[in-house]
Order: structure tokens, then sequence, then C-alpha cells
């Protein structure tokens, strides 16, 4: 039996056991501690399936079956995965994934093997990108690697927005295009188009400074700075940027002091020649709450707008969704989907997911029914959640995940660290527990009701304008539905 707490697998070799035994005996370690983390039917459904191949060098190998499952757990249990790895292994752990791709094609079936690098110095999971932690040259520049050029499809909508956001990339800061703010309705590729911009900008010059930050971000860390006597610092580390790319500026209205900060950051940025790119969810000539003085910065450059695919784009976009998630489905599926969701790629996207779900857990056959089901469902009212949970137990799940003792979400410290998790472990209780505001917030440390729905506002607008926050709700969602 191997002592969890010692990572004494596949060290020495000497008196190891044989390699056959020690990835089956590591992998089971790891399972038992994975069991509990994640509920009976999460456990059935993402583990048990994995097949352990082998152990060398503290890598561990382990087989999944397809891509789609190799995603879903990169996606959802990561953490678990890096917490039972470094138990086991120890900090130099390595887990590898080794991916049955079907090629569908008569072929033989061949395995794609992934590197995931588990070495962590200590069991806390990477901060977020803060201006204030990092303190060499190049900090984060926070960029989703999945946001690029080559995965976003080009339509009649987005054509002309995308034709300046290669300008943009390809001599940052060098055309007229600067400041580039680009602007749509929600789910229709902002985000994804001004982070392709950064990425391509990384990927053309490496050393160029990129930083991607949400102006609600800004804010949240504006407020830090001011509160730990550090603004200068704040608006050091962000003239240092030789692009910066800013998203849903909307959010700058009201607030005055962040707004500020930002505009003396932007003349900084652009009497130096750096790139500006901004995303927001309407014209500068409609945003209300902005500065005139911020307003009239945002006309010097360009603005494009995007506007919802029609339905040739939504076709392209359903069938690339879908052959991402290494899935097939017939024509008439395919424009079934691209007839139903008109105004919103996001919501294009989760259907293809959710068709993937269904395939690669259940094999499911992907019928027409099926995805009228998963219309249904997704592009309603979303099922009302049931509220067999308690406080704790939702605070437990929160903490948890952060890394966080149930008390620290109860404390009434106002660090970014803490209020996040603090505020979407009361949004969680608001849908999973029949408690009111004021149980809620008197289980929160003897809070104020109105702390609540402060944070249950707070939550379902970043879900609006935050595809990576919605989809940690999400995952929080389902391991709260998935305890025992
Ligand atoms: P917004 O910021 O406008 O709300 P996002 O950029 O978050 O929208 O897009 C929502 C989702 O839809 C993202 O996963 C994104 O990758 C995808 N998406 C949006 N537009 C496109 C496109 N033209 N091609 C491919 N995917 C897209
Ligand atoms: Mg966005």
């Amino acid at each position: 039996m191997i002592d969890l707490k010692k990572p004494s697998v596949a060290t020495s070799t000497a008196d190891a056991p044989s390699a056959e035994q020690d990835h089956v005996a590591a992998w089971q370690q790891c399972l038992s501690l994975i069991a509990p983390a994640v509920g009976e039917q999460a456990f059935q459904t993402w583990f048990e399936p994995i097949v352990p191949l082998r152990l060398v060098n503290n890598v561990l190998v382990i087989q999944v079956p397809n891509h789609f499952f190799y995603e879903w757990l990169e996606e959802h249990y990561v953490h678990v995965l890096k917490r039972a790895i470094v138990q086991v292994l120890g900090l130099q752990g390595k887990l590898e994934y080794s991916i049955i791709v079907d090629q569908n094609n008569g072929k033989q079936p061949y395995t794609l093997n992934i590197s995931q690098n588990i070495q962590l110095q200590s069991a806390t999971p990477p901060k977020p990108f803060s201006p204030f932690t990092a303190n060499k040259e190049l900090v984060e520049p926070n960029l989703n690697p999945r946001y690029t050029f080559a995965n976003f499809i080009e339509g009649e909508c987005n054509r002309l927005a995308r034709a300046a956001a290669l300008s943009v990339a390809a001599k940052p800061g060098l055309t007229s295009f600067n400041p580039f703010l680009v602007y749509s309705n929600v789910g229709l590729g902002k985000t994804h188009l001004i982070q392709a911009i950064g990425n391509e900008i990384r990927r053309i010059h490496p050393c160029h400074q990129v930083m991607y930050i949400t102006s609600e971000d800004f804010i949240a860390q504006f407020i830090d700075a001011v509160k730990f006597g550090q603004v200068r610092q704040f608006v050091a580390r962000f003239q240092k940027a030789d692009t910066l790319i800013i998203d849903d500026v909307q959010f700058f209205a009201g607030k005055d002091k962040s707004q500020e900060q930002f505009f003396h950051i932007f003349n900084h940025l652009h009497q130096n020649g750096k790139q500006i790119v901004m995303s927001s969810d309407c014209a500068p000539k409609d945003m209300k709450g902005l500065m005139e003085r911020l307003l009239s910065r945002f006309k010097w450059g360009v603005t494009v707008d995007m506007q919802a695919p029609d339905y040739p784009t939504r076709l392209a976009i359903v069938r690339t969704k879908l052959s991402m998630q290494g899935i097939q489905v017939s024509q008439e599926i395919v424009e079934y989907l691209a007839q139903s969701v008109t105004d919103n790629i996001r919501m294009l996207e989760s259907i293809a997911t959710t068709l993937a779900l269904h395939y690669a857990i259940g094999g499911q056959e992907l019928t027409l029914s099926l995805a009228k089901t998963i219309v249904a469902k997704l592009c309603h009212a979303e099922e009302p959640a049931s509220k067999q949970f308690t406080v704790e137990q939702i605070q437990q799940v929160v903490a948890e995940h952060y890394y966080l003792k149930v008390s620290d979400l109860c404390s009434s410290s106002r660090k970014t660290d803490l209020v996040t998790p603090r505020q979407i472990a009361m949004y969680l209780c608001k849908i999973f527990t029949e408690a009111s505001n004021k149980v809620i917030a008197a289980q929160f440390g003897g809070k104020d009701h109105s702390a609540v729905s402060h944070a249950c506002k707070a939550v379902e607008r970043k879900m609006q304008s935050d595809e990576s926050y919605k989809k940690l709700i999400d995952a929080l969602k389902a391991k709260i539905k998935n305890l025992p």
C-alpha cells in the first residue's frame, strides 16, 4: 500500500514494484482521492472509463475514450486531478492523456498524447492575473488560447470586424485602428475576436507585452489598489503593456474613479504608440455613464460592430462546432440547429457541446428528436434547480473549489480573492436551497440580506459577459447536483 502522504511512486528503481503495478496502483490511489471529491455519478461517468497505461519518470499516462472526454476532464476536474496527482506522485508528478481518436473511416483508432503539466509549487491553485502579484518583466497576458483567428468563423455578420482585427494584430499600434473598439450584442464573438488579436500578436511577436482584462476585473483590482495604497503600482503595471485589451468597457459606467485611471492609462499608452483594443455591448454614442473625455478618445480610432449571424454562417458555425467536438450529425440536424438558434453563437456552441456529451457518455444516437429536446431545454428557461441542499453543503463545495475554508467565505474580508467565491456561494445558495436572503446572509457571518441580492446580481451579470466564468458556475452547479 502506498502511503498517501509520501510521493513514493516510481521514484526509485531498486525497490520499486514492476512498472505495470506502479501505474495501476498509482491510479487506484488517485481514484481513492478523487471519488469523494466528485460524487458517485460523476465518478462513474468520468473516471471509471479511464485506463491507466504507464508510469514513467513520475509521468502517469491515462487513456481516455475520446477528445471530448479529455476536454471535459480538463474543464471540470482539472483541480481534482491535480490534487490527486500531487498527493500520490508528489510535486514533480505529471499527467499525460492518451486519447483514442476514432477516425470513423474504417482505419484503426490511434492515440494522441497530450501532456498536462501537473507540477505545482504548492497545493494552491494558480492565482488569477493580478497586476500586483507578477514580479517578472512580462505579465501573464491572461488570454484564452482557444480564441484564435483560425477558430473564428467568418460570415457577413463579422467580416469587417474580423478584417480590421487582423490588421490590428499584424501591426499593433501602427495602424489608424487605435483604439480599436468592437461592439455587438452578447454571445456574438467580441471576447473571442479581441482575444484572437492578443493571441495572434503573441504568436508573431512573443516578446510583445499583451494584457487582457475585463473592465470588471480592472475595477475590482483598482478598488484593491486603493485599499492597499498601491494605485501607483496598479497604473504602472498597465502602462507596461504594448497592447492593452479591455473587454466590456460598458461596465465602466458610473465608476468614475476607475474611469479616471483608465483614462490616464489610455493616454499614456496611446501617446507612446501602444495599441488599445476594447469591446462593448453598444456603440460609443449610446454608452451611458461614461465620461465625455473618455468617449471622445474612443472615437480617435475605429469602431466596428458585429451582427447576429445569417443562416449560411450559422450552418458553418454548427458544422464546425460539432466537428470540433468530434461528432458528425446528419444535414437535417445541422439545418435544424441553424434554424432554431438565430441570435447567439454561444448558445449554438452549448448545444453542440451538449449533443457531444450525450454521444460521448451514453453512446446515444444523435437523432433529430434528441436535438429538439436539447434545443428546447437550453433555449428556454433553465429547469428549476432542486432545492434539496443546505447552505453548509454549498459553502463546502465552493470553499473546496477555491482551496479556502468555509470560515473565509463567512468572514468580512473584502479581498477580491474572497469576494468572488463568497458571491458565487451566495448565488448558488439562492438557487439550490430553500433559504431566504436573510437566512443565507446570516449563515455567511451575519451579513445584511441585501448582500445576497447584490451577489446574485453580480454573478448573473458576470455570467453574461464572461464565458469562462459561466463555465465555472456551471461546473459548480454540476458538482452540487452530484452531491451524495
Ligand atoms: P461575446 O463576448 O460577444 O459575448 P464571445 O466571444 O464570448 O461573445 O462568444 C461566445 C462563444 O461563441 C465563444 O465560445 C466563442 O468562441 C463563440 N463564437 C462567437 N463568435 C464566433 C465565431 N465567429 N466563430 C466561432 N466561434 C464563435
Ligand atoms: Mg464577452
